[in-house]
């Protein structure tokens, strides 16, 4: 257990030495249950989302995405069951999880709320989708967006917070598919855990019980991890049957319903949800990406992430730093390689080992190093984090092999 929390309080320290999350209103004294995502973790957050968007949403012919408003409409989170059943007990009476706001000024203000979760503005967007795009069934619309939960008790780093977000679809189905389809998202969801990077043997599929699951719910399976602190919810897959869209055409008085452009037959689609917390996502990967090993005599903390969501691809280092012609080579070597690939950096202090270090520790794949050889043929030396093995290769190749590295998904 010691060992367990020393891993949390390693990752938290790691993440705040070195950019990936800070506390949020730090200066201020914090404000419990939000976080700020630094330089690093903004960029391993959305290589994680772009990812999930590639895998989900444009690398699919089924798939719509959207982004809708966080401030909707009151009624949809009373349609919902939201304003009536999202609650956690306490004390002896139960409290609602939204976010109260006022939409508006003066007498005109209606009390809204900030959305708990990103499914309803998919929901209520499913006839403007099928308006716009004629989509057939089985068709999904996925979003990525915040959440907001006023958690009683927030905890655990970005873990459990008051303010996150989510990767949801809804994957639009007839009712007598939900059990195929169903299969298909479960391993999708373990495709997508591959490509993060998350370790296979510390996810755990649970099989939500009857008695605990939302009423509308004909099966949900939560996908858990072992987190330093427990084994905890990742995320969810859940059968919602036509549970929402019903809803919200009674409420609405819209209809929400499918015409099958063969048989003209009318009726609700049910909906299969996969839901993919972001937060959770980039805890889970910083968990399993976490490795202390010994390189060349030395201990060394690493983070063992894949080349696709890592931060920082590549750092690119002049061998010494008061050597003029090597730095202005190398200053050419990172402008060329900058353009082709964004995410590398430029590391000219201390000496070569502490930089390896320094780059190790945030993930970086690759450091590439321009020595006075380059001056004279054009080679560099590519050093790889996991072997800490060094290639020599020529500097025209730099781009295309790293590029080649990172489009492998799974
Ligand atoms: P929990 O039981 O842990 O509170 P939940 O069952 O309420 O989670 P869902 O409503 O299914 O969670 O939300 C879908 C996903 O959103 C979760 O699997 C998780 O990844 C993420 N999520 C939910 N609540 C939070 C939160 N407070 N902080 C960070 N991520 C969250």
């Amino acid at each position: 257990m010691e060992d367990k929390n020393d891993l949390m309080e390693k990752i938290v320290s790691l993440c705040k030495r070195r950019g990936f999350i800070y506390q949020g209103s730090e200066i201020y004294g914090g404000l419990a249950g939000t976080w700020d995502y630094g330089p690093l973790g903004v960029a391993l957050k959305n290589n994680i989302k772009n990812l999930w968007w590639r895998m989900f949403v444009d690398g699919r012919d089924d798939m719509y995405g959207i982004d809708a408003a966080i401030l909707m409409h009151p009624k949809v989170w009373e349609a919902s069951g939201h304003v009536s059943g999202f609650s956690d007990p306490l004390g002896n009476t139960r409290f609602n999880l939204m976010f109260e706001t006022k939409v508006g000024t003066g007498e005109e203000a209606t009390k809204s709320y900030l959305r708990p979760e990103t499914a309803g503005g998919i929901f209520v967007n499913f006839k403007n989708i099928v308006d716009s795009f004629h989509p057939k069934l089985p068709f999904g619309v996925g979003q990525i967006g915040k959440a907001f939960r006023n958690e009683i008790a927030p905890r655990d780093f970005v873990f459990r917070t008051r303010e996150f977000e989510q990767m949801e679809i809804e994957y639009f189905i007839r009712d007598s598919e939900w059990e195929k389809s169903f299969e298909e998202w479960r391993t999708e969801v373990c495709r997508f855990n591959d490509a993060v990077g998350i370790t296979k043997k510390s996810v755990h599929e649970l099989e939500v019980p009857d008695s605990e699951r939302a009423h509308y719910s004909k099966r949900t399976i939560d996908f858990e991890f072992d987190f330093p602190f427990g084994r905890k919810e990742l995320y969810g897959l859940a059968y919602r049957t036509d549970f929402d869209l019903s809803a919200h055409e009674r409420a609405s008085t819209v209809e929400l319903k499918y015409q099958d452009p063969e048989t003209n037959e009318k009726f609700t689609p049910h909906v299969i949800e996969p839901s993919f917390g972001v937060d959770r996502t980039v805890l889970a990967v910083l968990i399993s990406a976490h490795t202390e090993d010994e390189l060349g005599g030395e201990k060394r903390t690493y983070l063992k992430l894949k080349p696709a969501i890592a931060p920082v691809k590549a750092a690119v280092f002049p061998l010494l730093k008061n050597k003029p012609e090597l730095v202005g080579k190398a200053r050419e070597v990172y402008a060329a390689l900058k353009k082709e690939i964004p995410q590398i950096v430029w590391d000219d202090n201390g000496n070569i080992g502490k930089r390896y270090r320094r780059q190790d520790e945030i993930g970086t794949p690759w450091c590439i190093t321009i020595d006075f050889d380059t001056l004279t043929d054009d080679t560099v030396t590519v050093r790889d984090r996991d072997t800490g093995e060094q290639q020599r290769m020529p500097t025209v190749e730099l781009s295309s092999l790293i590029l080649k590295k990172l489009s492998v998904i799974v």
